[in-house]
């Protein structure tokens, strides 16, 4: 780890060893969980429920939208309360904040038992440390949305939203949703890609030559320079038109791709 690196320019980050007992790790990211899509609910619970991995990693955007954890007491807020606390009871739940639900707080980590993630984490598991990350801080050709990130990750603009009453934020957030088609202003250019040189950059950095990101909802795996492989995670539908659903397993064999179980 090279400690000037660490400390100048980059963000700040989490290091996690994953216990020798542990056989299998999956990584999820941008089930989007709202009320309107409980097929994709269900799916999510039976994999949090019946996963024989010793650990789930939730890679950000687990909720179409998170306004507060006051919303925690909502009636699908709560069923998806339960299902984390029950699964985080049998096996480590991780959860790092995606562009959609960076106002998770610690009132819903501490009733639904989860461990938080800072953003960028690496993951020491089976001798091989995994750079893991959302994805949208690495999206730099976007920059309009890099403005946007930075203002609404700063304290200012979270403390004006969270101060206004819930149901105005509950309504800004729904009329967000109908100013926009199929993704927000809030996630960027949906045509917006990791930058590569600098997810290298921080690989390189952080002494991972693999990453596990989400965000961009482009799953797949490949090399993004000789020697460092990213791993994109699948986002989740299986309310819409074309169904889609799918875990990254890590175990000591290496990263493979599963259905959720049941499916
Ligand atoms: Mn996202």
């Amino acid at each position: 780890m090279d400690e000037a690196a660490r400390n100048s320019t980059f963000p700040p980050f989490y290091e996690l060893a994953a216990p020798p007992a542990w056989r299998a790790v999956d990584f999820i990211s941008d089930l989007h969980l709202c009320a309107a899509m409980p097929a994709t609910f269900e799916a999510w619970a039976q994999h949090l429920r019946h996963t024989t991995a010793d650990a789930v990693f939730i890679l950000g955007d687990l909720f179409e939208v998170w306004v507060g954890d006051d919303a925690r007491h909502g009636a699908f807020e709560r069923a998806c309360v339960d299902v984390l606390a029950e699964a985080a009871s049998h096996r480590l739940v991780a959860f790092m904040a995606g562009n959609r639900d960076f106002l998770v707080g610690p009132a819903l980590l501490q009733e639904a038992g989860l461990m938080a993630l800072p953003d960028p984490t690496v993951l020491q598991a089976w001798g091989q440390p995994v750079l893991l990350t959302h994805g949208d801080a690495l999206c730099l050709s976007d920059q309009p949305y890099q403005a946007f990130r930075e203002q609404v990750r700063g304290a200012a603009w979270q403390l004006d939203f969270l101060a206004r009453p819930l149901a105005e934020r509950l309504a800004l957030a729904a009329e967000m949703r109908r100013a926009s088609a199929a993704r927000w202003q809030m996630d960027g250019d949906a045509s917006a890609d990791v930058d590569a040189a600098e997810a290298v950059r921080w690989m390189h950095a952080l002494g991972a030559a693999e990453m596990v990101h989400g965000h961009t909802h482009r799953p797949g795996s490949g090399a993004l320079a000789p020697g460092y492989k990213r791993h994109v995670l699948s986002d989740w539908d299986l309310d819409g038109g074309t169904p889609r659903a799918e875990v990254l397993r890590l175990s000591r064999r290496g990263f493979e791709r599963l259905p959720p179980v049941g499916r």
